[in-house]
């Protein structure tokens, strides 16, 4: 699971990016953060993985406390997952290669744990293939596998789907949800794109100029936002 608690961000000394930012995603649940361009959605990711340390409140992993004054966890030791924005695969790795970069376990293990990747993301016998020679869902499919592959507590997600066509979006947010079901793993993800939270998440938090406006199913937030805000973004048409 993952607990945030009062958590704010300023970056020298200036406006504060996040403004007591507090949600929480259980064992195996998926939490999309939504909202508008600059309003703190990566850098909330990026509190989380370790890349950046929140100015105050405390970080909850799997129920271990980091907080900015006593504990820092670096990033190699939080056990997070990341898939990045464009994938971020290595280009001279093949898929095999790829998966098993992160994974520290005897070679026969590694070999079993790749297989089991690919059964997992519907990559099967595509090992030696290199990221060229793969489409946009199928790179992505790679990305997932080789951040799950050690066995991370928790899975961050920046923008998944925006570098994928209209047609292969609505096929992978089907794709990426049944994944991150099975391999139950507990998921935050950020996206603009209220479509991708709503087919995906099992909770939204939806968020403006660094605060939360709301936090609920799609349900609460699609048909009872509590805020104006929550009300006109989601009643966008795209
Ligand atoms: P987008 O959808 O455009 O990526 P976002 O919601 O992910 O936006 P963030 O990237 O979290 O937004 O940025 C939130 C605010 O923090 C922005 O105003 C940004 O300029 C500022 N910011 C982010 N990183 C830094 C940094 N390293 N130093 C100073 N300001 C930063």
């Amino acid at each position: 699971s993952i607990q945030l608690q009062n958590i704010c961000k300023s970056f020298n000394k200036g406006e504060q990016v996040l403004n007591d930012v507090n949600f929480q995603a259980n064992e195996g649940e998926i939490v999309a953060i939504l909202g508008p361009s600059g309003c703190g959605k990566t850098t909330t990711l990026r509190v989380i993985a370790g890349f950046e340390m929140q100015s105050e409140g405390t970080l909850l992993l799997s129920d271990q406390p980091i907080d900015s004054r006593h504990q820092w966890v670096p990033v190699n030791k939080r056990k997070v997952g990341m898939v990045f924005q464009d994938y971020a695969l290595f280009p001279h790795l093949n898929v095999e290669q790829n998966i098993r970069f992160g994974v520290k376990k005897p070679t026969k293990e590694c070999a079993t744990l790749v297989e089991t990747m690919l059964d997992l993301v519907g990559l099967k016998g595509m090992n030696k293939r290199f990221p060229h020679e793969l489409s946009g869902g199928q790179k992505q499919r790679v990305a997932l596998a080789r951040a799950l592959a050690p066995s991370p507590k928790v899975l961050l997600m920046d923008e998944p789907f925006s570098n994928l066509d209209a047609e292969l979006k609505y096929t992978m947010r089907f794709e990426v949800k049944r994944i991150l079901k099975q391999a139950k793993i507990t998921t935050v993800f950020v996206t603009h794109d209220q479509k991708d939270a709503l087919a995906i998440a099992d909770k939204i938090l939806v968020m403006n100029k660094g605060k939360i406006e709301q936090f609920g199913t799609p349900q609460e937030v699609y048909h009872t936002p509590v805020t104006p805000f929550v009300a006109r973004f989601l009643s966008r048409s795209n």
